[in-house]
């Protein structure tokens, strides 16, 4: 398995794709926003390959940070297709909704932040429930339905060298193995969430592979600290909103303090990346719009 570090908006170590080699072409796990296509095409060269050597295309989930580019990708090489769960699907086919949604978090810079989306055409797109066993470009890879981040999140254990590659389910991990988690509206689901990590721990995988970012080779210990982590500051948040008269007053509390504890293991350039990959004010909006849902009263 390669990584190419997608330098989203001129950063290392903000978004990762994986990509692997089979006797029927390459495989690339979450290729990334179309704004990181240039990057993507030069680390396809650095390994000795091309965008026209891709065949399959393997997402964990539709956000525009993993998936943006992939009807952009089968446009250009006919003899792609891509894998997504089955709730996925229907807005990589018809993105309007998908981006309507975005829109509400990112206004004007969605062009900026992400590029273009283009839909994909129905007939390769393949529907994923979870459970699969796929010869992908002549790998073995088996597929989790795994929700929690989002209602529609796979990820798929490669069976060839025993590599998960989880999206966001194990969350957001940088320099030093600070790991945050990656709670952006409108889906998050903490008890979903707890249960997908027990079917990737169930893989006993030899390695992880998150999208922000990278290899996890720890795997058992970063699953466990990880359950940790979602625990924690879904806690934080809940206790967040006990307190403050407005959620933009509650908000900004947990962003000072997330960003003050970053600081205490990153450099400012670690912490920045870090909050570009999930921004601080998403990861509070996300939890707090689970906890209402959950409790209406609260
Ligand atoms: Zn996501």
């Amino acid at each position: 398995m390669e990584l190419i570090d997608l330098r989203f908006q001129g950063r290392e170590g903000v978004i990762a794709s994986a990509v692997m080699g089979g006797p029927r072409g390459l495989v690339i796990v979450d290729p990334g926003p179309t704004s990181c296509l240039p990057a993507l095409e030069a680390g396809l060269a650095g390994i000795g390959g091309a965008l026209a050597d891709v065949r399959t295309i393997l997402l964990t989930h539709i956000h525009l940070d993993h998936a943006g580019a992939t009807g952009t990708i089968l446009a250009r090489v006919p003899a792609a297709r891509a894998f997504v769960h089955e709730r996925g699907a229907p807005h990589l086919v018809d993105p309007s909704k998908l981006l309507a949604s975005a829109t509400r978090l990112y206004g004007d810079r969605m062009d900026v932040l992400w590029g273009r989306f283009d839909a994909a055409p129905a007939d390769r797109v393949t529907a994923l429930v979870g459970g699969e066993r796929l010869d992908v470009a002549g790998r073995p890879v088996r597929v989790a339905y795994t929700p929690g981040h989002a209602v529609h999140h796979v990820s798929y254990l490669d069976e060839s060298d025993g590599t998960a590659y989880v999206g966001d389910t194990c969350g957001i991990r940088t320099a030093g193995d600070y790991t945050i988690a990656a709670t952006p509206p409108p889906d998050i689901d903490v008890e979903l969430w707890q249960a997908s990590l027990g079917h990737i721990e169930a893989w006993q995988p030899a390695a992880l592979f998150l999208t922000h970012f990278g290899p996890a080779g720890a795997a058992r210990a970063h699953l466990a600290h990880y359950r940790e982590v979602l625990t924690r500051t879904a806690d934080a948040v809940a206790r967040s909103l006990a307190v403050g008269d407005t959620d933009e007053a509650r908000a900004a509390v947990f962003v000072a303090h997330m960003r003050a504890e970053a600081r205490q293991v990153l450099s400012e350039r670690e912490a920045v990346a870090l909050e570009l990959a999930a921004p601080f004010e998403q990861i509070w909006a996300g939890l707090a719009r689970y906890w209402r849902k959950k409790a209406p009263a609260a």
